[in-house]
């Protein structure tokens, strides 16, 4: 099988990663594993307790076939790194093909993270558009610029199937997305002056937001 892992934080999820997850799903993958952070490494503490924003998760992605969302990194606690989960994952999928779904702006990023390389090494990539044109790729070689360096030497370029190879013969696919110009953070701040996010995300994840007053 191939499997989708979508991380994120999720605070609180939205149309943008739904739609994100479906369309890569419908062309890639038999399912996407949703997977909140516990506590995001690289942003100030979510002010949403880890349980809530996957409760948000399950309510989005309720009945939908391919979609699944997993608490493993709130059951290991503490900073949630995707090393370490990918590692958890090989355990739990070792027949399987994964691979991280990733946004453009996660993407750029990814070379800081703990231990950059050796995810690479481990698992597939697709890498989707975000909203601004910046995210727009003209060129598969601009993927390249934000690799971990040791990585770049040995990179290929498959223009046909719009990827990168790496040496260990993973894949880092770039792949264009609906543009939706949604982001959590336009969603918590909608909440707190009282402006509508009616179809920015599912009416269920408001109802909840609502009723548990949580932005
Ligand atoms: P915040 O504003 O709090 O950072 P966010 O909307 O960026 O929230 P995250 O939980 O940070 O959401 O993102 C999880 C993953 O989903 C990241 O890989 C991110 O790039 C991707 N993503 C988020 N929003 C979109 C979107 N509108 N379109 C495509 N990918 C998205
Ligand atoms: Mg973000």
């Amino acid at each position: 099988m191939k499997i989708g892992i979508f991380g994120g934080t999720f605070n609180p999820v939205h149309f943008g990663h739904l739609r994100a997850a479906e369309e890569v799903a419908q062309t890639f993958l038999n399912k996407v594993v949703f997977i909140p952070t516990n506590i995001t490494s690289n942003k100030k503490m979510p002010e949403i307790n880890p349980e809530k924003r996957m409760e948000m998760i399950n309510i989005a992605i309720k009945n939908h076939k391919k979609f699944e969302a997993s608490d493993i990194e709130i059951k290991r606690g503490g900073f949630s790194y995707s090393y370490d989960t990918i590692v958890q994952l090989e355990k739990i999928y070792p027949l399987d093909e994964l691979y991280f779904i990733a946004g453009m702006d996660t993407y750029f990023d990814m070379r800081n993270w703990k231990n950059a390389g050796e995810i690479f090494d481990k698992i597939n990539f697709i890498v989707v558009n975000r909203s601004n044109k910046k995210s727009d790729l003209k060129n598969l070689i601009k993927l390249i610029d934000f690799l971990p360096d040791k990585l770049k030497e040995g990179i290929r370029i498959d223009y046909a199937e719009n990827r990168l190879i790496t040496d260990k013969n993973r894949f880092i696919y770039f792949f264009k997305i609906t543009r939706l110009d949604i982001s959590s953070t336009d969603i918590r701040n909608n909440f707190k002056n009282n402006i509508s996010n009616l179809f920015l995300l599912p009416n269920e994840v408001i109802n909840y937001i609502i009723n548990n007053k949580l932005y």
